[in-house]
């Protein structure tokens, strides 16, 4: 365990360089790392890592290959040009033990502009809030996994355990960026992931399935419509079938571990969705994509079954031969995890929380996918999702709270520190950084 003068010189290099992190958090902000546009960011993230002495891993998503995995989520993009950054710090003499320090770098869409008080990208601090598309999810997490490697080195100290920092994209998508770095052989006997989870820990989360469902109807002229076959009248009908399979799942929480008192912990999402060609024609098909969730210990092959039956029923009931529907899978095709209770890590981190906040850890089920997931069940490796207080994150004028980035830096500091061990006498005869 760490002694109280360690613990003191890790708080109070955090709070030294805070100032610092906070601009660096501003920097990536700055760079709008969306869906393929990701590169600037992961530049600026390598020369950061660079610059600390790390040594460095870039390297281009290989579709084919993680086309291999169970894993792997449909791309609906090409990977040319998309990459992940790891840096990694190896200890003059292995001692402790080691440690993944994982960020996502890609954000979601800012959606209307016009709507956003400010712009999604300027960074600007406000009454304690950090603003920006990707302040919260999860651009403060990736500063603040670098700075608590900084303020264990400003302490005086360094660190007797592999750390690999790693700066993934996809995560909002695929989860392919992660099983990417875990296809690499990264591996470590822990992982902490800062993604925005209110200063606490997460014990269960969903999994994910994204897919599109395409409605063909019958066009015609609107003036003999009763011919004809609206594909988007059709797709509402559709929809509901899908809502009834949702409420049908979450129906069933009380038999999932850890659900039991979340509030409908299966949410289903329309949230794309076009069709037709012409006002005066009835339209001949109508695509929407849905994003569907799925308890942990549930095969996303078994959901998607259940999808596509769904499915293959809502077409029955229209009713006619002029209607057809189709589903495809374009994303995220994941299994839901559960954080074993009860590991050494998590006792290391209910400490290193206690120590800062001066309140016990809590743990809670999230509806929403994390890469934690790629970890956890491919990977057997204990991994805590565990970051600051955000507000709108996918939603106008995102924002993260400023003194929780600074406590839960400060908090994976002491993790760092205790989980992989700290020597005094190295630190003082190298000159790493
Ligand atoms: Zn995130």
């Amino acid at each position: 365990m760490l002694n109280q003068d360690h613990k003191d010189r890790i708080t109070a290099a955090v709070d030294a360089a805070f100032d610092q992190q906070l601009h660096f958090t501003g920097e990536l902000i700055r760079h709008p790392s969306v869906r393929t546009e990701e590169g600037s960011a992961q530049d600026f993230l390598y020369a950061a890592m660079r610059d600390r002495g790390f040594a460095m891993d870039r390297w281009e998503l290989d579709e084919k290959a993680l086309k291999e995995h169970i894993g792997y989520g449909p791309s609906t993009v090409t990977y040319d040009g998309v990459t992940n950054v790891v840096g990694t710090f190896t200890p003059e003499m292995e001692r402790g033990k080691s440690l993944i320090l994982n960020g996502h770098v890609d954000v979601v869409p800012v959606g209307p502009e016009d709507q956003w008080n400010r712009s999604p990208w300027d960074a600007a601090i406000i009454d304690g809030w950090m603003y920006g598309r990707g302040s919260g999810d999860m651009k403060a997490g990736l500063a603040a996994n670098l700075f608590a490697f900084d303020a264990v080195r400003a302490a005086g100290l360094i660190p007797t355990g592999t750390i690999h920092f790693q700066s993934v994209v996809e995560e909002e998508c695929t989860g392919n960026g992660s099983l990417s770095a875990l296809m690499r052989g990264y591996t470590a006997d822990a992982v902490i992931i800062p993604e925005p989870e209110e200063n606490m820990l997460v014990r269960a989360n969903v999994g994910v399935i994204w897919f599109k469902v395409r409605v063909a109807g019958k066009p015609t002229h609107v003036r003999e419509m009763s011919e004809g076959f609206n594909a988007i009248d059709a797709s509402y009908t559709v929809m509901e079938a899908l809502r009834r399979l949702e409420t049908e799942w979450n129906a069933e929480r009380d038999e999932h571990l850890y659900f039991e008192n979340v509030e409908h912990p299966i949410n289903f999402n329309f949230g794309l969705i076009r069709g037709g060609d012409w006002p005066s024609s009835v339209p001949a098909w109508c695509e929407f994509d849905v994003r569907a969730a799925l308890y942990p210990g549930v095969p996303a092959e078994k959901a998607w079954k259940a999808i596509t039956d769904c499915l293959q029923e809502s077409s029955k009931s229209l009713g006619t031969a002029d209607a057809e529907v189709t589903a495809n899978k374009t994303g995220f095709f994941s299994e839901g995890y559960v954080l074993e209770e009860g590991s050494t890590a998590e006792l290391v981190l209910e400490r290193c929380h206690q120590d800062v906040f001066d309140t016990p850890l809590e743990t809670f089920t999230t509806p929403g996918y994390l890469d934690g997931r790629v970890f956890t069940l491919y990977g057997n490796m204990p991994t805590l999702v565990y970051g600051p207080i955000s507000e709108a994150i996918h939603g106008f004028d995102e924002r993260v709270n400023i003194e929780s980035v600074r406590q839960i830096t400060k908090s994976i500091a002491l993790f760092i520190a205790e989980w992989c061990g700290v020597s005094e006498e190295e630190a003082r005869t190298q000159n790493r950084i």
